[in-house]
């Protein structure tokens, strides 16, 4: 449910009319304060709430039921664009970041030699899987707390934040330095995990699930947002569908769709919708024109002798004409 306050109303006012709200119905007070209006959502059980005594306050413009089930993720909850500050690097301002770096961390040469060369062609994030989820118990599964050291190093070396992915709860303290945790496709409905990462106050990179829908997706965002956590930044990483040309299907459409139900921001991640290096300039484009907040692209040093995700991925001389691309097409997009 959703209370929009008149415009010039003192925060005074405000504060105690949700104190009043608390008491009498029990409810969470979520407050947002825009240039001409406030919004205050109300949480948790909202059905003996008196809309009619509600309505006739003086102070009060309108007020609605939020129909969808999620609530801090909602757009309705708060109006303007959120923006989320990652070790200095802004995603959701316009600005659109891209974050690069290897499928997993292989070695000290090859996580810094990456690095460099993807921040000199103008990534402002790294990433690298330390801990992988990969589909065979038998494939290589990330160089895990190593890989973590590793990265921290590469930080050190370049300045960049970093991005890497958590699999389970109990790994939680060893991310303590790093800046942006990735929650994976295949642990976007890890419930107890989204919760644990609710209680941090530490930006989280929410992947979409292999077959999740968009209504899924957003009450996996609630899942850590409800623990108190806000810092969400959604990934479209490309759905499983009957198409077997590419690795998934870019769900392009759910770039506008998310942006008008929720506003967290959004990235996409073209390396794994597609899985095939020249897929992913076309992808990345196509990606920004629709509204994308930025990029998560994966790069190796040498692709062929990469331990994962190889086939998918980019040169750093492949990934430096991209990125020349996209910097023009977000140019020419800002003058339309
Ligand atoms: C990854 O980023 O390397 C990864 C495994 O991604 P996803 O969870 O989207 O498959
Ligand atoms: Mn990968």
């Amino acid at each position: 449910m959703i209370i929009v306050i008149k415009p010039n109303v003192s925060t005074e006012q405000i504060n105690l009319f949700s104190n009043e709200l608390k008491q009498q119905y029990g409810v969470e007070v979520n407050k947002w304060i825009g240039v001409q209006s406030t919004v205050l959502g109300l949480l948790g059980d909202t059905h003996r709430v008196d809309i009619d005594s509600i309505q006739a306050q003086p102070i009060v413009d309108s007020i609605k039921r939020v129909q969808e089930p999620y609530k801090k993720a909602n757009r309705k909850f708060h109006p303007d664009n959120t923006v989320i500050d990652v070790g200095g690097v802004k995603i959701g301002d316009g600005s659109l970041p891209i974050i690069a770096g290897p499928c997993s961390v292989e070695s000290e040469e090859q996580i810094i030699e990456v690095a460099k060369r993807v921040k000199a062609a103008g990534a402002t994030m790294l990433r690298g899987g330390a801990f992988k989820p990969r589909t065979s118990p038998y494939a290589f599964q990330g160089l895990r707390a190593e890989g973590l050291e590793l990265l921290l190093e590469a930080k050190k070396e370049t300045g960049m934040p970093i991005v890497t992915e958590i699999m389970r709860v109990s790994h939680i303290d060893l991310f303590e330095d790093v800046d942006l945790i990735q929650v994976g496709a295949r642990n976007m409905q890890n419930f107890e995990l989204l919760k644990e990462l609710g209680k941090l106050n530490k930006p989280i990179l929410l992947k979409r699930g292999l077959s999740s829908t968009i209504d899924e997706t957003l009450m996996s965002a609630e899942y850590i947002m409800s623990e108190g956590n806000d810092k969400v930044i959604l990934c479209e990483r490309g759905i499983r569908t009957f198409e077997p040309a590419y690795r998934n299907t870019l769900d392009i459409s759910a770039i506008p769709m998310l942006k008008k139900l929720t506003h967290l921001p959004i990235i996409v991640d073209p390396s794994h919708a597609a899985g095939i290096p020249w897929l992913i300039e076309p992808l990345s484009l196509a990606a920004i024109g629709a509204g994308a907040d930025g990029l998560i692209i994966e790069v190796h040093n040498c692709p062929a002798k990469a331990l994962s995700d190889g086939a998918q991925s980019l040169t750093p001389d492949q990934f430096d004409t991209i990125a020349n691309k996209i910097l023009k097409a977000k140019t020419a997009l800002s003058n339309i």
